[in-house]
């Protein structure tokens, strides 16, 4: 296009997974939570004042940033909002990385820190994972960088790194810094927010989109020290000085007040995810094993583009890229008993 900038023409955006218009779909393919928000969310939905909606909020969402702040054990100065985590992400490139301070992240995790990366010049360093999906940390550890981006668990893997070995990494190389995606973190029952007190060059970044059922409200965090903190919020100023809007924050509290409603949701995803893994090892597939609320499943007897293609065609969507290493694998979300078992019955005759 003739007005497009050099960056804007050569850009490769990120292609999220399909939003399709009817809701015929059993729709497994973007990672989302089955289960409805917790039941107080929409109770504030239907307590929030719209004549608040005629001011400005906090910038900096203050009322969240203590709700997150006491439900991850820290302080508000450790918390910074963003429009889905996605925002943390994109604005922890522009903060902490460019041209000379590269970035470095696997060959197979999530597809959108290649864009990031693109969108603000930073210079990437790729380490491919291991023969086995795991990451190859000495291989990360010798690339030359000031940083790391790791999804923990990984995506589209499902794979996670223990948090004593991420600690062993981040405590020996305190020069780098390591910003850990923790999008997926709740269905593993491990976290590296904690670490956060003592290492200063560890960012963790979370999300209200999976764990809390609320992909549609769009809002994530980082936790980390100050500092780090304070680099957000510049870059922030300097981008939209408001990200989180007074309806989400009043939609985000009251989910976190919800702690039990969380950790039920979030035991229901974990266990389905063991009992659809069996299924789909019954049909011969292979699954990785997986932390996260979806499944890498593949190399079956039929090509997995096949079987993204033919799921499709029946009325279930999943996920499938055609790239390099991962191409014979679908990511299949962890859904109801009752949608899993939709899936199941389709797969088994696409393999039969
Ligand atoms: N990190 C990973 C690994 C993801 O898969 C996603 C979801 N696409 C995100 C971050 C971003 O999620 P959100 O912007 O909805 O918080």
């Amino acid at each position: 296009m003739e007005f497009f900038s050099r960056r804007a023409r050569t850009i490769a955006p990120y292609t999220a997974g399909e939003q399709p218009k009817s809701g015929i779909f059993v729709k497994l393919n973007t990672n989302e939570n089955p289960y409805p928000p917790s039941p107080r969310v929409a109770e504030a939905v239907a307590a929030f004042p719209c004549e608040r909606l005629r001011l400005y909020p906090n910038p900096d969402g203050d009322s969240l940033r203590d709700a997150v702040a006491a439900f991850e054990g820290v302080e508000r100065e450790n918390v910074y909002l963003s429009n889905g985590s996605d925002e943390a992400l994109a604005l922890a490139f522009a903060a902490f990385f460019d041209d000379v301070r590269a970035a470095c992240f696997a060959d197979v995790t999530y597809s959108f820190y290649e864009v990031f990366a693109a969108m603000f010049g930073v210079t990437t360093r790729i380490v491919p994972l291991k023969e086995d999906f795991t990451l190859d940390i000495a291989g990360m550890r010798a690339a030359d960088c000031a940083g790391y981006f790791i999804a923990n668990p990984n995506a589209p893997t499902g794979i996670a790194t223990a948090a004593e070995e991420m600690e062993k990494w981040i405590a020996s190389m305190p020069e780098r810094l390591f910003v850990i995606d923790e999008a997926y973190a709740d269905f593993s029952g491990e976290t590296c927010v904690p670490l956060t007190e003592k290492y200063g060059n560890l960012l963790v970044v979370k999300t209200f989109s999976k764990s809390h059922s609320l992909a549609g409200i769009r809002c994530g965090y980082a936790v980390g020290a100050p500092a780090l903190i304070g680099g957000l919020m510049r870059m922030k100023n300097s981008f939209n000085s408001y990200p989180v809007d007074a309806l989400c924050m009043a939609v985000c509290a009251a989910s976190l007040s919800d702690r039990a409603y969380h950790e039920e949701t979030v035991k229901r995803v974990a266990e389905e995810r063991e009992r659809l893994k069996k299924g789909l090892c019954g049909l011969g597939l292979t699954v990785l094993p997986s932390r996260s609320n979806f499944l890498f499943a593949g190399r079956g007897k039929v090509p997995a583009g096949e079987i993204y293609a033919r799921l499709k065609a029946e009325g279930v969507l999943v996920r499938h890229w055609n790239k390099p290493r991962i191409a014979d694998f679908c990511r299949i979300t962890v859904g109801t008993p009752e949608q899993d078992d939709i899936l199941l019955e389709k797969l088994k005759i696409i393999l039969s």
